[in-house]
């Protein structure tokens, strides 16, 4: 324990993990322990810029490995847990969901129990000021009609994929070892983030790496399914605010107010395509937006009351939809080369070469 002692991330290579990394480290907020199994959605080359920092100790493993993990715990004697470390896309967890039950729900109870131990051998100041900030999604509250309010922290559960249920599953157990082992955790749950190092499986990044190269933009359904987005450094900003401030026990929701369907975010990328790229071969971008067959179960909308977090801990998001949209395009179109070696074979290739097959 005490001032010295690091943070333990989880998840750390992977799109939100990358950026809190980043910014933690940028802010001087002192030593990261960070450890991720490098899936598909884990990518070192995010990291590349601290790689030497002293303060920045990268460790390559399983959240599910019980003994690696309380290796670590004792090793690096952590004063907070930031679990990222998930499957994450919606899409995946219905083609085959035995990722994430296993990543997400037995991941999370295997740092739990790690915890939970870890904190027995720990001084009572030490343990008053331990951390377990358990990083979820708004999608474990269901789907919300055009009338509905937004969703609060007393909203009941109601997941609808395999990844919501998931993390929800995780939630509970979290849940669970605050109120049965007084393990001093706290859940947020946030609306879809977007901003640099996402996976170009997601909405945004799928649309933008598609529409340089020409190829169709694919809107599910109707593309009236609305979501609630939130910058990806906002979201960062939140999870330091709620790690140094927040509440023991509590959960706060996390979302920027920007409510767009699926069909206006694309449209939008399209207009600021077309105008960041004039000389584009494939412009006015619009015209390849093509409509696919909706994805099965898919929730109608997600939004989220944040005001919980404004009040109690002052956060605002800084970012709005439009200048967000707009940093993130630019940051993709700098980055060409990013999106590339992330969607090749050869990245795993390296992966295994520099990091084994672990
Ligand atoms: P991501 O898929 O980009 O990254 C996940 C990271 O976890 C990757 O680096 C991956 O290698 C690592 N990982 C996966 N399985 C692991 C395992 N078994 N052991 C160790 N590491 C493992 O995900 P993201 O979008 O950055 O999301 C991070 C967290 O935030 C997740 O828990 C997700 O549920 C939550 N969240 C995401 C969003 C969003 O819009 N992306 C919104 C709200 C909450």
């Amino acid at each position: 324990g005490g001032n010295g002692a690091p943070i333990l991330v989880t998840g750390g290579a992977g799109f939100i993990g990358s950026n809190f990394v980043l910014e933690w480290l940028a802010g001087g907020k002192g030593p990261l322990v960070s450890l991720d199994k490098l899936t598909y959605a884990g990518n070192p080359e995010n990291l590349t810029t601290v790689e030497k920092d002293r303060d920045y100790t990268f460790v390559h493993g399983d959240i599910c490995d019980a003994a690696l993990v309380k290796e670590l715990f004792e090793r690096h004697r952590p004063r907070a847990v930031v679990h990222f470390a998930a499957e994450s896309h919606v899409d995946r967890s219905i083609l085959g969901p035995e990722a994430f039950l296993r990543t997400n729900i037995d991941g999370t109870f295997t740092l739990l129990q790690a915890a939970r131990v870890y904190l027995d051998s720990l001084g009572a100041e030490d343990r008053a000021g331990f951390r377990f900030l358990h990083v979820s999604t708004d999608e474990v509250y269901g789907t919300l009609e055009p009338e509905d309010p937004a969703f609060h922290e007393e909203t009941p559960y109601a997941p609808n994929s395999p990844y919501a249920a998931s993390k929800a599953a995780s939630d509970h157990l979290v849940r669970a070892w605050v109120h049965t082992y007084g393990l001093p955790a706290i859940i947020t749950n946030c609306s879809n983030n977007y901003g640099p190092y996402q996976f170009p499986e997601k909405l945004i990044p799928l649309m933008i790496a598609n529409a340089r190269k020409g190829k169709p933009l694919p809107v599910y359904g109707d593309g009236q399914q609305v979501r609630d987005w939130l910058y990806v450094a906002d979201h960062c900003r939140a999870l330091m605010a709620v790690l140094e401030r927040g509440r023991v026990g509590e959960t706060y929701n996390v979302g920027g107010g920007n409510q767009r369907s699926n069909l206006e975010v694309v449209t939008t990328l399209c207009s600021l395509l077309d105008e960041l790229l004039p000389q584009s071969e494939f412009g006015p971008h619009k015209q390849l937006i093509k409509y696919v067959a909706d994805r099965p179960g898919h929730d109608r909308r997600y939004a989220i009351d944040a005001r919980k977090l404004e009040g109690e801990l002052g956060w605002r998001a800084q970012e709005s939809f439009e200048t967000g949209l707009r940093k993130t395009v630019e940051w993709y179109l700098a980055h060409a080369a990013w999106v590339e070696n992330v969607t090749s074979g050869a990245y795993q290739h390296w992966v295994t070469q520099n990091y084994g097959g672990r």
